[in-house]
């Protein structure tokens, strides 16, 4: 609606009026190559990387790379010494990452691994685990994403699962589109599941009504 955009862009001018270098041009390498616009929201992005600086977490597992804009924000929260390890199934989107990401000034701490998710994650091993899994791919597979990701972070780190909201229609059973099943299969999932303790925080802004799952593996 309107009115989020409006508020986000009046809060992003004080808050984000500086984006750092790298950001911008990877949304709008991502656009002149005909990447889909569906990076996460500046805020959202700048969120991500506050989270990371709070903690002083130095590994992170992405799933769902696209044009790498969520994950600049994120590696410009990171040391040196630190990594991200994003994964995408698309050579395209992961070409133009890697582009994006070199161009941020962060190829040394991102690794950016080509092919469906369900067949590279059996492949990342948690030593050295990771302190926090964001999760933003296919939603029909956020349930496996999860699983995978609880196995990956380390005891106390998070996994972050973005569009757990989709405008509501999340919470209307009867549209049974499969992305929307796809997060209620992982809120169920989480309602049985003992090892992880979780909220969601719903996000309005300039990509409409959606929402952020936020766990921590115990
Ligand atoms: N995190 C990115 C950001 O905020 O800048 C946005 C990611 S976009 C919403 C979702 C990405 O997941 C797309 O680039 C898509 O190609 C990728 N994807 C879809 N299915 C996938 C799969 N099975 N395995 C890995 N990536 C997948």
């Amino acid at each position: 609606a309107a009115i989020w955009t409006r508020s986000d862009a009046y809060h992003n001018t004080h808050l984000i009026a500086d984006p750092a270098p790298g950001l911008e041009a990877a949304l709008s390498e991502s656009k002149a190559e005909g990447l889909p616009e569906i990076a996460v929201s500046a805020a959202q992005g700048k969120f991500l990387n506050l989270l990371i600086r709070t903690h002083g977490w130095k590994r992170v597992l992405e799933v769902g790379t696209l044009g790498g804009y969520s994950t600049i924000w994120m590696a410009n929260a990171i040391p040196a010494d630190g990594k991200i390890v994003t994964l995408e199934l698309s050579d395209k989107h992961a070409e133009v990452a890697r582009k994006n990401v070199a161009n941020a000034g962060h190829a040394g701490k991102v690794e950016v691994i080509v092919g469906p998710a369900l067949e590279t994650l059996p492949g990342l091993s948690p030593d050295p685990p990771f302190d926090l899994a964001f999760i933003d791919a296919d939603k029909e597979s956020n349930t496996e994403y999860f699983v995978h990701a609880k196995r990956l972070v380390r005891p106390g780190g998070a996994i972050i699962v973005d569009n757990v909201g989709r405008q509501g229609n999340v919470a209307d059973e009867t549209n049974t589109e499969p992305r929307l099943e796809g997060v209620r299969r992982l809120l169920r999932y989480i309602k049985e599941d003992k090892t992880v303790d979780a909220t969601t925080i719903h996000t309005v802004g300039d990509k409409g009504f959606d929402g952020f799952l936020y766990a921590i593996r115990l």
